[in-house]
């Protein structure tokens, strides 16, 4: 068992570094059910800035807010399309249908990026008999397209059709941030093209815990109250807060960095022997395991041998997620493992 474990599952392993820890201890703070946390405040202020939104919400998780905005957008009893690879159809655990009583309608997409025509597609016509459409989720980047940018144009297309048939546009951008940072296009640009917006503080920015959603002030004061029903009011919520402005400031613009070290994996990879290796856009390295005698779960096993933790998301297919606390060392050695478990 190597002595430093390189832990690649995903970005939200980071633990908060000594000066998110001072920024947490000085957070002022208030009871934010009754909307006085003077912390928390600014950091919504702060997000619906960068996205060019009225207001924005805080919440403890992505998928509170994902869910939060299902029920904002469509009626229970309604449809929604989604990519059929996307976050809230594969990880969310049915929670639209648990939760909300809206359907989801999965629709497949080369390299799962959405297009107009297929969304259109999928548009249920409007006959009085006909279940109806109520909006389109887009995911920026996309998780299980190894981290993938949702081109700008695209979804422009996407928000153009999708207006012209009456529908809303929810964009799940957990990791928006890692489209910024990899094409220099500004977080509210693609905002501009959808109606709500997740972005998440606990990945690539490296807080503990957060998510926030944005959109028009009457949505998010709605969203407040459908928050509260899930149980997602917290009092001084300040601290979490104080850690996601820290993080706004300081962990925002070198997640460039993460992306080089994504490259770089897989470029120390790209020749061994039964593993194919996807090229990372963003954070994300996806390996698909060519040998029939070997599963991604023996894979994942082997590695965490070699001190090198990755996870398994497909029978045959292992991801691994570059972040804060992963240098160049870590990419070394968890190149190396591969390579030693491989060959
Ligand atoms: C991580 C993630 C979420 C959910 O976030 P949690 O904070 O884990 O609930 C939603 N959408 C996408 C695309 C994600 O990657």
């Amino acid at each position: 068992m190597a002595e430093r474990i390189v832990d690649l599952r995903s970005d939200t392993v980071t633990r908060p570094t000594p000066a998110m820890r001072e920024a947490i201890a000085r957070a002022e703070v208030g009871d934010d059910v009754f909307g006085d946390d003077p912390t928390v405040i600014r950091l919504e202020e702060r997000v619906a800035s960068i996205l060019r939104k009225e207001a924005a919400l805080f919440f403890p998780s992505g998928i509170m807010a994902n869910e939060t905005a299902l029920q904002l957008l469509a009626r229970p009893g309604t449809e929604v399309i989604v990519e059929a690879a996307s976050h809230f159809f594969d990880w969310e655990l049915g929670a639209p249908a648990a939760l909300s009583g809206v359907q989801l309608r999965p629709v497949p997409a080369p390299d799962h990026i959405f297009t107009a025509e297929l969304v259109e597609s999928a548009i249920r016509p409007a006959f009085r008999t006909q279940l109806r459409t109520a909006a389109v989720c887009v995911e920026n980047t996309h998780n299980a397209a190894g981290g993938r940018v949702f081109p700008l144009e695209r979804m422009h297309e996407v928000y153009d059709v999708a207006h012209r048939n009456h529908l809303s546009v929810h964009l799940d951008g957990s990791r928006l941030w890692n489209a910024t940072a990899a094409t220099g296009i500004a977080e509210a640009d693609y905002a501009d093209c959808a109606d709500t917006i997740m972005v998440t503080l606990s990945k690539g920015l490296g807080c503990p815990i957060g998510s926030l959603l944005a959109g028009e002030r009457e949505l998010m004061e709605r969203a407040r109250v459908i928050r509260r029903r899930l149980g997602g009011g917290m009092r001084q919520t300040g601290i979490l807060a104080a850690a996601g402005l820290f993080a706004l400031d300081h962990h925002r613009t070198r997640l460039s960095e993460d992306h080089a070290r994504a490259g770089l994996l897989a470029q120390l990879t790209e020749d061994v022997p039964g593993l194919r290796v996807i090229p990372p856009e963003t954070n994300i390295v996806m390996f698909d395991i060519l040998r029939p005698d070997l599963d991604s779960v023996s894979l994942v096993r082997a590695l965490e041998e070699h001190g090198v933790r990755m996870v398994e998301v497909g029978r045959r297919r292992v991801r691994a997620v570059t972040h804060l606390d992963i240098d160049d060392d870590g990419i070394h050695a968890a190149a190396a493992a591969l390579r030693a478990v491989l060959q």
